[in-house]
């Protein structure tokens, strides 16, 4: 549809040129009634459909609500869990259709065991990469207690939400970063799409973009809170959204959302909107349009890692050289492989599948990373 009307708007932009200018007033409202022309043929019932970005901080946790059905998709962290209850209760819901937990990180799932316990909930989709700590475990624990059953759910499987549509469309795989196992889903009421990909990065963004799916959205949970390592320019391109909404807390130490994501969004006319600056987020579809409960974000602020040096600023050199001096990492140049201590498995420093988690930078050579007894990764094949 998207693409469609793209068409049609170049169709006419340039019979406009041939034939010497119409107002450009007189332009978009053709434009649009074209649009809406298409949407009434195909689309006649789709009911309101909100979609709440509710302000979590340093998380995520969207409630989606459309003809009396809800969907949540993540919790925020363990001390956000109460806050989210209330804001449910508030929109009246007491029974949740999905609980979907996108990845395994505590900043998604830690509240996770309030609705759980709080909440009747239908379906409870997780993230195919499990972990060893006590987040995790509290949230299985809930989920056992309530006798709960949870599934990772299948590439191309949907699920209707009211007259709502949510296609399935990652993990396509198994990952060392807990990021690329998120799960991630369009969801489409009428011709309005808004596409969800947790915290996934561009490992997992490339391998999506090769299950051959329709990735084109008009909203864009930007992913892993609007980081770098997320939006790749391929996948932006498939997407090509007119709105991102960014889920990050004010001053958080990430520095989300960093400078070349917004810079992304900017230099391609999409709209943003961020909880740290706006709080809670709301986006209303009625199958043909959407709008939000606050204007557009105008100050295209990158996140201050550690609330100081700015992404844009410190030369590359500079930054890693500090990092070093902090951490105690070895020295960049001579990293040989890269090792994830959980899952024994090694990767080439270049591998775009690197662990964020349980990584050890290794000098030593392939011989002896082996007989400590890791594996090499089937990715990069070290
Ligand atoms: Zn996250
Ligand atoms: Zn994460």
């Amino acid at each position: 549809m998207k693409r469609i009307y793209k068409q049609l708007l170049s169709i006419f932009l340039a019979a406009i040129i041939l034939t010497g200018g119409i107002a450009a007033d007189s332009m978009m409202s053709i434009a649009s009634s074209t649009r809406a022309g298409n949407v009434q043929e195909k689309n006649t019932e789709a009911a309101k459909m909100e979609v709440h970005f509710i302000d979590v901080g340093q998380g995520d946790s969207t409630l989606i609500t459309c003809d009396g059905h809800s969907m949540l998709i993540d919790a925020g962290d363990y001390s956000k869990g109460t806050a989210i209850q209330n804001y449910l209760q508030k929109q009246k819901v007491k029974k949740l259709d999905y609980l979907i937990l996108t990845h395994p990180d505590s900043d998604h799932i830690g509240g996770a065991p309030v609705m759980i316990t709080k909440f009747e909930i239908d379906k409870v989709f997780v993230s195919n990469y499990e972990k060893d700590n006590k987040t995790y475990q509290k949230l299985i624990q809930a989920l056992d207690n309530k006798g709960l059953k949870y599934t990772t759910p299948e590439v191309g499987a949907q699920y209707s939400l009211g007259t709502a549509t949510v296609t399935i469309l990652a993990p396509n795989d198994t990952y060392d970063n807990p990021n690329d196992a998120s799960i991630a889903l369009m969801i489409q009421n009428g011709d309005n799409r808004f596409l969800f990909t947790g915290d996934a990065e561009e490992a997992a963004e490339q391998d999506m973009l090769e299950n051959g799916m329709d990735f084109a959205a008009d909203v864009y949970k930007a992913g892993h809170h609007g980081s770098r390592s997320s939006t790749s320019q391929k996948f932006f391109e498939a997407v090509s959204p007119s709105y991102a909404v960014i889920s990050c807390g004010e001053d958080n130490s990430y520095g989300h959302p960093h400078a070349e994501t917004l810079n992304t969004f900017r230099m391609n006319g999409v709209k943003v909107y961020r909880t740290d600056e706006d709080g809670t987020i709301i986006a209303t579809s009625d199958g043909k349009t959407i709008t939000f409960n606050v204007p557009a974000s105008e100050t295209w602020k990158a996140g201050e890692p550690n609330g100081n040096s700015s992404v844009w600023e410190t030369p590359k050199s500079e930054a890693q050289e500090s990092k070093k001096q902090e951490t105690g990492e070895a020295d960049p140049t001579e990293i040989t492989y890269v090792l994830n201590v959980k899952t024994k498995k090694f990767h080439k420093p270049t591998c775009n599948s690197l662990p964020t988690t349980n990584r050890k930078d290794s000098t030593e050579s392939r011989e002896s990373i082996i007989a400590q007894g890791y594996e090499p990764c089937k990715r990069c094949n070290p």
